[in-house]
């Protein structure tokens, strides 16, 4: 019987790693993040690792998105939540940080979810066996140790270091002892296959119907100048 395998995705951590995926793609600037990809690729490599298959069967997402910052506008950051939601198969939780003060954002609301979320399921013996989660992180000690408590296995996802190495002990969940169940898997390793490869096509407005070009890949297309109206109010 197939393992039952989730997702998490700490989105600040990703947030962060898409500046060093950027970096060592190709030196063109054009590389974008297939989002849609992740939760499959990740999973069929629990599979080839593990040596049985894998289902994949909730994706997580957790972000967080400034509010009361004047001038700032969110729209743009909530269609992309949206993207992830209709488009990815995503399940996204996502929690509006006051910075009416200029504080910077900090992660602990995205961190204490996921934590709280993934203990939860673990503590449902059906929802899965497998916890995959997208943040090396040492704050997450704690949490997938009590995960692993109730039986199920781990795969943490990193990153190398800029210069290609391996992060040292105390920068990295991977030299824990009872958090690794599979090997490391480092994102910046599957750059190819996490491309997005973005096609052309016409598509029809969903505000007033017009025809345009498009390389946009979303369930609703908006023209540009329904865009632009939108964005103006
Ligand atoms: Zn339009």
């Amino acid at each position: 019987m197939a393992q039952k395998a989730m997702v998490f995705i700490d989105g600040s951590w990703l947030y962060k790693s898409r500046t060093a995926l950027f970096q060592r793609s190709d030196k063109d600037g054009a590389f974008e993040i297939d989002y849609a990809k992740i939760p499959r690729l990740l999973c069929d490599n629990v599979a080839r690792v593990s040596g049985s298959p894998v289902d994949c069967v909730r994706t997580l997402y957790f972000g967080t998105i400034p509010s009361m910052r004047s001038g700032y506008n969110t729209s743009k950051q909530y269609s992309f939540y949206d993207f992830l939601e209709k488009s990815c198969g995503y399940e996204t939780e996502i929690h509006e940080v006051d910075v009416s003060n200029n504080a910077a954002i900090d992660d602990t609301w995205v961190k204490m979810s996921l934590g709280a979320s993934m203990l939860f399921y673990a503590g449902h013996p059906a929802a899965f066996d497998i916890a995959i989660i997208l943040a090396d992180d040492l704050d997450y000690t704690p949490v997938l140790r009590r995960v692993r408590l109730f039986g199920k296995r781990v795969q943490v996802v990193g990153l190398h270091l800029p210069d290609g190495s391996v992060p040292s002990r105390g920068q990295s969940l991977f030299h824990k002892s009872r958090i690794n169940d599979f090997p490391p898997v480092f994102l910046d390793d599957y750059l190819a296959d996490l491309r997005l490869v973005r096609s052309s096509k016409v598509r029809v407005c969903k505000q007033c119907g017009a025809e345009e070009q498009t390389t946009w890949a979303g369930v609703d297309f908006f023209c540009s100048s329904c865009r632009g109206r939108y964005r103006s109010v």
